[in-house]
């Protein structure tokens, strides 16, 4: 052996490829051996062939200090909104949710009361969203909570939607409003900070009920695709808006090889959303399209279906789907065009 050779095993840091790039780089020579399996990575669901439908699978991990603080969210909120952003996934496959498994890691500190209080949460999901706990897995944390959810759905093999069906000219449509979850965690970003400045201050709190409820008790827009259902309409593709609106426009447009115009007057954002973002010194258009956490469905859909749409007030379009070439383009209110980006701080704010 060569005293020059370098033993030293390489080590790349995780952060020079991020979230999606490491996805991409473990799963990308995967090869799919079984029939049934019609989507493997890469969509909110994996598919697969149970024959006369389509099952949907799709699994999340919440993890306490990255994706919750137990300073300002209650146990029963964290249960409930575990359960929420799994079915969110369902949804977004255009299906409806059955069944969920639940594992949890537990530390020490906490008591039984305290993980009643998070099934309390696991179980009024289940309840509102018809769909049955069947089964987990339970063990010990050395440092905090760590709850991982696996939900299972069914979609007819008709109305499945996927990332990758949109088509130029189809209309960009967005369920609910956004940037309001968003802004809530930054109220209580805010509240915390005072607090731990001065543990007699009273939380500052006042008309901010819809997007505290935003950030800590969200809803899955299974109503949507009832909605959609009833109108016969059949999405192109489909997306839940977990990361932000840019993020996941992207990830529509990157998946079925296509441009975008996405329109900042067309937004739609909860009045209380817009005066909290002033209060804050930010831009709301900017909290909208990169906030995340909102859990409302895009979707895609042929320019045919837009009479049936347009006058009802869950849905908004805001925007359209261009020939790839074209670009993902974002149209401000001043008819400024500019590169839609995952991280759009630099450009609008
Ligand atoms: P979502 O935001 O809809 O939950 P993600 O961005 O978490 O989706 O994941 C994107 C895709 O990558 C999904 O198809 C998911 O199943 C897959 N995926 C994520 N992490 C892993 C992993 N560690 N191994 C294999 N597949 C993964
Ligand atoms: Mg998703």
């Amino acid at each position: 052996m060569s005293l020059l050779e370098d033993k030293t095993p390489k080590r790349t840091p995780i952060s020079e490829l991020g979230e999606f790039g490491l996805i991409e780089h473990l799963t990308k020579n995967i090869s799919i051996q079984n029939a049934s399996t019609i989507k493997g990575v890469g969509d909110d669901c994996a598919v697969i062939d149970s024959g006369d439908s389509f099952s949907l699978v799709t699994t999340d991990m919440l993890v306490e200090g990255v994706h919750f603080d137990l300073t300002y969210t209650p146990l029963k909120h964290l249960g409930y909104k575990s359960v929420v952003v799994n079915l969110s996934d369902i949804y977004a496959m255009n299906g409806v949710a059955k069944q969920i498994t639940v594992s949890i890691a537990l530390s020490n500190r906490f008591p039984l009361e305290a993980v009643e209080e998070l099934y309390e949460g696991i179980h009024l999901a289940c309840k509102n969203y018809n769909v049955d706990l069947i089964g987990g897995d339970t063990t010990s944390s050395t440092s905090g909570l760590c709850i991982s959810i696996t939900a299972i759905g069914e979609a007819s093999k008709e109305d499945v939607a996927y990332r990758s069906g949109a088509k130029e000219h189809d209309l960009i449509v967005v369920s609910g409003d956004l940037g309001s979850a968003y802004l809530g965690l930054q109220i209580l970003n805010r509240e915390k900070q005072v607090f731990e400045a001065n543990p007699s201050m009273q939380p500052e709190l006042g008309n901010k009920d819809y997007i505290l409820q935003r950030q800590l008790k969200p809803e899955a827009r299974k109503d949507v695709v009832e909605l959609l259902k009833s109108k016969t309409i059949v999405p192109s593709s489909m997306i839940d808006v977990s990361d932000g609106l840019s993020s996941e426009i992207l990830h529509l447009c990157k998946n079925s090889n296509v441009g975008c115009a996405i329109y900042e007057d067309k937004l739609p954002i909860d009045f209380s959303a817009i005066s909290t973002a002033e209060e804050l010194n930010l831009n709301a258009a900017t909290c909208a399209l990169n906030g995340g956490e909102d859990y409302e469905l895009l979707f895609t859909i042929s320019q045919e279906h837009y009479e049936n749409i347009k006058n009802d007030p869950n849905l908004t379009v805001i925007g359209h789907i261009t020939d790839q070439s074209s670009g993902t383009v974002f149209v401000t209110k001043d008819d400024n065009h500019q590169p839609l980006t995952a991280q759009g701080w630099n450009s609008i704010s």
